[in-house]
């Protein structure tokens, strides 16, 4: 492999299909609370638009099957009951490999911060405690942080704004089609998992410089990535 990590300083993670397996929560959530609404969301469109905030989602999906944009009072309903079903599901588990990717790079040096889309506010104080003695609350990008969302690179921009590192620096590690844009966007070399059903041309097409299949095919190999 050509790309190496050693002249890097930060590594930026993704949260959910990253650090937690979660993405099959958020995907019966948006699909539950889209029909609802009379609108239709497959696994496969959930996928396709992680990452992007809320109020994104609702709009893309509003436009393509009623052909109308979703008022502000129709995408808090829909985004807010769509929080509210993700909350009252089964707790996402810790990725596997997740952990020791983490132990790894913090080994190698380099400073951690998460980068998420995410306004669940449970995960984003659940990933502190999981994740202790790596990450704080300091560290964090969420929906809380950025007014424009992934696939603009505003949040990886934020994140390299608090790592305190230009974007040659670092390193990004995605399982999202429009994380990976944002992150390519902002000039960081990125990382894909593809954790979840899509096909690897699907994120290859957003230019990743490596492509792994789980977080602990990654463990595996960051090591190498070093040398
Ligand atoms: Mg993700």
């Amino acid at each position: 492999m050509s790309f190496s990590l050693k002249n890097k300083s930060a590594i930026l993670f993704d949260m959910d299909g990253v650090l937690y397996d979660s993405m099959p929560n958020h995907s019966k959530a948006w699909s539950q609370a889209m029909a609802r609404f009379g609108m239709h969301m497959t696994p496969h469109d959930v996928y396709l638009n992680e990452g992007a905030t809320g109020h994104d989602t609702v709009m893309r999906i509003s436009l393509r099957d009623r052909g109308i944009e979703a008022t502000a009072g129709e995408i808090d309903e829909i985004y807010g009951y769509k929080a509210q079903l993700f909350r009252s599901m089964p707790e996402a588990k810790v990725m596997p490999g997740a952990k020791e990717v983490f132990r790894k790079a913090a080994a190698a040096g380099l400073r951690i911060l998460i980068v998420t889309g995410s306004g669940q506010k449970n995960l984003i104080e659940r990933v502190q405690k999981d994740f202790e003695g790596y990450i704080t609350r300091d560290r964090m990008v969420t929906a809380f942080e950025v007014t424009r969302g992934k696939p603009y690179p505003d949040p990886y921009l934020k994140g390299l704004e608090i790592a305190g590192v230009p974007a040659t620096d670092a390193v990004v590690v995605e399982n999202a089609p429009l994380g990976i844009r944002a992150a390519v966007a902002a000039g960081i070399d990125t990382i894909a998992v593809n954790t979840g059903p899509l096909e690897d041309e699907i994120l290859m097409v957003e230019k990743p410089v490596l492509l792994f299949h789980s977080m602990q095919e990654l463990a595996d190999n960051i090591g190498s990535l070093f040398a």
